[in-house]
Order: structure tokens, then C-alpha cells, then sequence
């Protein structure tokens, strides 16, 4: 098989990160990127070579990139006739429009964690059902949130069998380049119990009994989950075994908050800048070592998610699983990631 072509339908914050990742990879590449008019992002992408597309194909629509100096291609259509699978990073919610569009041109879809389990019918995440989507016409990859919880609760569910799991997300209430979002001076609890954030982890891990609580707090840099789990008798771990099981999960860093310095997702976001992706990045789900400990048969802890980029590996895993081009997770996710560090320590 070729290499895979991959449309970018919505090229925001999720999209122009997705593209990049895909653009590192050997075994696919960017078909094109959409966006719906000749907005600042079209730089990003005349910058790094992506043909550019209008998400509409009204040609009134297309010429205004063109009248701006912005050479577009053509409309949506046009990008799915010469691409094999489409990520659809539009606005949550825009889904099902969308959805016709991609069945009737004949392309694999892949959507994002706004659009609810029901659209697709089948969630990924790269680390709990990767295999369930191999070769599977669409998906959607689950939100950065319940990414997050699956990192760390699944390596725990493979080791116990069982979990019952009970965790507050203390969530951005913006994304760094949103201006209409809130609250800035208060903290807003979501009013919809149990939140949607934990209930979505048994979409990819059905096994996991889960619940949440989801409050919105005035940051714009991270998420941070407070979590308690309960273990089944005669698990046979410890505070110290539990940590040793996260070191050893693919893109979960753990560091000691006192001892390294690093107290807050202030510092969390310092060191991903240190790491050297763009824009600041950290697709690893943050543990803190000394926030973790286990009393009796329920665990406790707290990690910090990085909401704009944890999902960004999972989707080049989901393409590999839809297209078939490789069965083992793990093996995936190693190609994914050493792929991605390349790019970053050469562009
Ligand atoms: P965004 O608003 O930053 O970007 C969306 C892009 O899609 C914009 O460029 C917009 O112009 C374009 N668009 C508008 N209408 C469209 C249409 N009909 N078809 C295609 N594109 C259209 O949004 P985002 O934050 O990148 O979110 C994209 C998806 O990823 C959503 O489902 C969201 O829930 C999910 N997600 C977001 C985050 C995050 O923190 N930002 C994290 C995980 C998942």
C-alpha cells in the first residue's frame, strides 16, 4: 500500500496539529487542509506546503481565498476525491452534516471528541481499542479528557481485571486562542450530573465502571484530573508497583512535584515548552508521583492534561487502525511518537 492521503476537514487548533503530526509520518501524508475562508491560519498553511481547500464548495467561497492571494484548490469535495481517509476537526457538533458528505464521497472518516459516541457508533483511543477499529469505515477519536483518563486507567484495568473509578475534571475554561469563552472570575461547575467526561471512557473501555464531575476553572493551559479508583481484592499492588505500571504506559510522564520542582500545571506547561514541539505541546498525560498513593484498596491521584494536543498521536494511530496498516498498538504508537520527536528536533 501507498502512502495514506489524509484531508485535515477544519484546520483550528485540533486540525493545524493533526496535520503536522500526519505530515511526520512515512507511511502517510496531507491530501489537504480546509478552511472556510481566507483567515489567518491559511498562512500556517502555504507555510508548511498543505494544499489548501475551501470547506465549502460554493465557488463564491473559493474565490475569496484566491482574491486574498491564497492559492485554493478547490471545495471539500474536491480534497475528498483525492484522499483516502478524512480527520474531521471542525467544531464539535458539526458532525452529522459532515458525515454524508464523507460516506457519499467514499472516504474513511475519523471525527473528535465534540461529536457524541452515537455519530460513528465506535470511539479510539490508542491505548484501549485499537484493535476493535482496525479496518472500521469511521470513528471518532474521544476528547482530550477522557483520552487522558484512558491512559492511566487502562494500564491499571489490564493489571486488575476491575475498577471502579469516581474523578473530578478541573477543566480550561479557554483554549489560549479563544477570546469568547469563560468564566475568568469564577469557578462553574457543570450543572449535568454525572459530566459526560468519565461515562465516555466505557465507549473505548467498557469494562471500566466510571463516573464524573466536571467543574471549569479561570485557566487557559491545562485540565487536571483529581481521581479515586477503587481496586478489586487481591490486586497485589502498592502506591510504589502502581507508579512502576505508569512509567512503563506509553506517553504518561511522572514526575515529583516537590522534588523536581514542579507543583502546578504553570510548571507542567514550562518543561512541554522545554521539550521543543511546537506550539508548547504535551501529548503525555502529566502524573504527579507524590500525588499518588494508595490507601487500603482505593487509589488516589491527580494528572494534568494538555486539552489542545494529548489527542494529536491518537489520531495517526487511528488512521493506521482504520487503514489496516498496523494491528499492534504499542507498535504504532512507538512509530507515532519517535516520528513526530524527529520532526520536531529537525524543523
Ligand atoms: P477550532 O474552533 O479551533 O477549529 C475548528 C476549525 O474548523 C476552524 O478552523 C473552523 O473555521 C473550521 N470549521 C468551521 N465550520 C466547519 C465545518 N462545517 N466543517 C469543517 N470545518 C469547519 O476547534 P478545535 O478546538 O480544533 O476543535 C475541533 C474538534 O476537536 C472539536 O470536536 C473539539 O471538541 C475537539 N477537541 C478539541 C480540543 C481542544 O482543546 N481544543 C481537545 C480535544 C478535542
Amino acid at each position: 500500500m501507498g502512502s495514506i492521503k489524509v484531508a485535515i476537514n477544519g484546520f483550528g487548533t485540533i486540525g493545524k496539529r493533526v496535520a503536522e503530526a500526519i505530515d511526520a509520518q512515512d507511511d502517510m501524508e496531507v491530501a489537504g487542509v480546509t478552511k472556510t475562508g481566507p483567515s489567518f491560519g491559511c498562512e500556517l498553511a502555504i507555510k508548511k506546503g498543505f494544499p489548501l481547500y475551501c470547506t465549502f464548495d460554493d465557488e463564491d467561497r473559493i474565490v475569496k481565498f484566491n482574491d486574498q492571494g491564497y492559492d485554493c484548490l478547490g471545495g471539500l469535495s474536491d480534497l475528498l476525491a483525492v484522499s483516502d481517509v478524512v480527520v474531521d476537526c471542525s467544531p464539535g457538533k458539526m458532525g452529522a452534516e459532515n458525515l454524508e458528505k464523507y460516506k457519499s464521497a467514499g472516504v474513511k472518516y475519523i471525527f473528535q471528541g465534540g461529536e457524541k459516541h452515537q455519530l460513528t457508533g465506535l470511539s479510539y483511543t490508542s491505548s484501549a481499542n485499537h484493535e476493535e477499529n482496525m479496518n472500521a469505515p469511521g470513528t471518532r477519536v474521544v476528547s482530550c479528557n477522557t483520552t487522558g483518563l484512558s491512559r492511566t486507567l487502562v494500564p491499571l484495568f489490564e493489571h486488575c481485571g476491575s475498577l471502579k473509578v469516581e474523578c473530578t475534571m478541573i477543566r480550561r475554561a479557554a483554549d489560549p486562542g479563544d477570546s469568547s469563552k469563560g468564566p475568568i472570575n469564577a469557578i462553574k461547575p457543570v450543572l449535568k450530573v454525572p459530566s459526560h467526561h468519565g461515562p465516555d471512557v466505557m465507549t473505548v473501555k467498557p469494562e471500566i465502571v466510571i463516573n464524573s464531575l466536571a467543574v471549569a476553572v479561570p485557566t487557559t493551559i491545562m485540565h487536571v484530573h483529581s481521581i479515586l479508583a477503587d481496586l478489586p481484592a487481591g490486586h497485589g499492588l502498592n502506591t510504589e508497583s502502581i507508579i512502576e505500571i505508569w512509567s512503563n504506559s506509553p506517553r504518561v510522564i511522572i514526575m515529583n512535584g516537590t522534588e523536581n520542582g514542579i507543583p502546578t500545571t504553570a510548571e507542567v506547561m514550562e518543561m512541554a515548552r522545554d521539550i521543543g514541539r511546537k506550539w508548547g505541546d504535551l501529548h503525555e498525560i502529566f502524573v504527579w508521583e507524590d500525588g499518588v498513593r494508595l490507601v487500603g484498596d482505593r487509589l488516589y491521584y491527580f494528572q494534568a492534561i494538555h486539552q489542545e494536543s494529548d489527542v494529536i498521536p491518537e489520531n495517526v494511530d487511528c488512521i493506521r487502525a482504520l487503514m489496516g496498516l498496523e494491528g499492534d498498538w504499542r507498535k504504532s504508537v512507538e512509530k507515532t511518537d519517535e516520528a513526530i520527536s524527529r520532526y520536531y528536533s529537525t524543523s
